[in-house]
């Protein structure tokens, strides 16, 4: 297996400008793995479900996807993660989220060394939002297994403020992220945690927590790469997006599939950045991710 994502899926439902709810599959940890399964990478999904129709919705998503659900389980006495998203007339956005998901009662004990030895890359979102203290734990346990196999900790911040206090929050992010090879930083969160507005220093400050490969996505403008010595912004393509939900996770996962693939942090920005472009033009998650294919053709154009 390629790549393994660990974190929450949710079923989100999302506030439409005439008032209707879309509702759709998603949290990162599912986004990302079905943007780098599009991508051609071999995939699985580390969580645990409700045992409730959403739960069967997921299953269903990840086999039509053609993710691995080896290491998911149900758990009977929980619901599956979910979300509402609802916006203000100045177009700021609200989130409520049901807390004591099946996901956030993962427990350390249950992360299985051996599932997590398999793959080439652990990814781990937004520790913040597996919000709670054991599901913290199973993410620094499902870390430490992947680093004892040599199996390289991909982290992306994913913070949700909400959840947990920033000072908090920070502390786990940073301690996530000096375990972590690939860092995947958005520049929202990345200066809310660092208290650093440049992106270069935001870099540096990364590279110094030890990742050998930082990928600070900059929105539409596009990506900072920084690998050992080199440093590139990778521009962004200009596209008219309608809904950005999901950039960030199709760039996660496109991009650690292109690494997968062999190319090289540079190369793969520009991919990951053509299938987050392409992610921005439809509404929804999942629904507008783009197939290796079809970024193939967009780049191409
Ligand atoms: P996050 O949601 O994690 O903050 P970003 O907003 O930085 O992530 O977006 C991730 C990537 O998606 C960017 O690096 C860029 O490649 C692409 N992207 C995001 N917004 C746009 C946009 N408006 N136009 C083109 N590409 C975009």
């Amino acid at each position: 297996m390629d790549i393994l994502c660990f974190g929450e899926p949710m079923l989100e439902f999302n506030e439409q400008s005439d008032g209707r709810f879309l509702a759709g599959h998603g949290g990162d940890t599912s986004n990302c793995a079905v943007a780098a399964s599009r991508s051609g990478a071999r995939v699985g999904v580390l969580t645990h479900l409700g045992a409730d129709a959403a739960g069967d919705s997921f299953m269903q998503l990840w086999k039509n996807e053609g993710i691995d659900t080896e290491a998911v389980a149900r758990n009977a006495h929980a619901h599956t993660g979910i979300y509402f998203i609802t916006h203000g007339p100045d177009g700021h956005s609200f989130s409520y989220l049901r807390k004591g998901s099946a996901a956030s009662l993962i427990r350390p004990s249950d992360i299985d060394p051996e599932v997590i030895g398999r793959a080439g890359i652990l990814h781990v979102s937004g520790i913040t939002q597996a919000i709670s203290d054991t599901s913290c734990d199973a993410a620094f346990a499902a870390i430490d297994a992947a680093r004892s196999a040599g199996v390289k900790v991909s982290y992306d911040t994913n913070l949700r403020q909400k959840l947990w206090p920033l000072p908090r929050a920070r502390a786990v992010i940073h301690a996530a992220m000096e375990m972590a090879d690939i860092a995947l930083p958005g520049l929202e969160d990345a200066e809310a945690l660092t208290g650093l507005s440049d992106p270069d220093a935001i870099a540096d400050f990364y590279l110094g927590l030890g990742a050998e490969t930082v990928a600070l996505t900059l929105g539409s403008d596009g990506t900072l790469v920084a690998a050992g010595d080199r440093r590139e912004r990778v521009a962004a393509f200009p596209v008219e997006a309608v809904d950005a939900t999901a950039a960030g996770d199709t760039f996660d996962g496109a991009f650690l599939a292109e690494l997968r693939a062999g190319s090289d942090p540079f190369v793969a920005a520009r991919y990951a950045n053509a299938a987050a472009a392409l992610s921005t033009q439809g509404y929804g998650a999942v629904a507008p991710m783009p197939t290796r294919n079809a970024v193939e053709a967009f780049l191409r154009e």
